[in-house]
């Protein structure tokens, strides 16, 4: 078989090469966000969410106590409007239930004064939560920008890597077909064990799947081959061709 041997040989490594290929596109791809620095810019971004979020949380935890002040101040406006009302239309009543009405709209008043200073305080305590809030949108809209343009530039280098994909992948197929079964199983069952390389070349001494070098003896053995031999490395296993 020493003519096909050889040419097997040859279609071999011409499949190897395109699936190393294939492999380092498929990281490549897989890297995009990564290497775009998209990744640096959203894992920035979501720091800021992250603060957003709980400023958000604290204002509106302000918020709704200014809601409940106001509904308190709603029912004591409700209950002082209640109690005036009986006080006007009680024109006949004894002093001392007008005396009582009037304290209790005295107290009323001051409850409610004390109900509108908390108030405030939960409003003006919200002012350096907006302003931290506006601060962090300020701080996100370049990064958002940043990111927009990132994610566009992944999505097109993703779209070239994947024309290069097909492309190397029918080139494969058609060196794959010009393999003998057994020879393209045994680099399958190789390569699945070896780090994706089945089959490497002697190049001076060395293989170049584990990069070790060969006994001279055994390289003389090697070269002396008919060409189409199918050898392998003694170190690594790996279908070794001559170079
Ligand atoms: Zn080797």
């Amino acid at each position: 078989m020493s003519d096909a041997g050889a040419d097997a040989l040859e279609h071999l490594l011409a499949v190897q090469d395109l699936d190393t290929t294939l492999t380092q596109l498929q990281h490549r791809r897989d890297a995009l966000v990564e290497s775009s620095g998209l990744a640096a810019v959203e894992a920035e971004l979501s720091g800021l969410a992250a603060e957003r979020a709980q400023a958000e949380g604290r204002r509106d935890a302000l918020a709704a106590t200014q809601k409940g002040l106001e509904d308190q101040i709603g029912v004591l406006d409700g209950r002082r409007a209640e109690v005036e009302r009986r006080m006007y239309a009680a024109t006949g009543s004894a002093a001392r239930d007008l005396q009582a009405m009037n304290d209790e709209v005295r107290h009323l008043t001051e409850r409610r004064s004390e109900l509108e200073e908390l108030e405030l305080v939960a409003m003006l305590d919200q002012e350096p939560v907006d302003a931290e809030l506006a601060t962090l949108a300020e701080r996100a809209a370049p990064l958002e920008a940043r990111a927009a343009e990132l994610r566009a530039e992944v999505a097109r280098s993703a779209q070239e890597i994947d024309a290069e994909l097909v492309a190397a992948q029918a080139a494969r197929a058609e060196q794959a077909a010009n393999l003998p079964p057994a020879l393209a199983e045994r680099y399958e069952t190789l390569r699945a064990r070896l780090k994706g390389t089945g089959a490497a070349r002697l190049v001076g001494n060395r293989c170049s799947g584990c990069h070790l070098e060969l006994p001279s003896v055994e390289v003389e053995r090697i070269r002396a081959l008919p060409p189409g031999e199918i050898i392998s490395c003694d170190q690594c296993g790996r279908i070794l061709v001559p170079a």
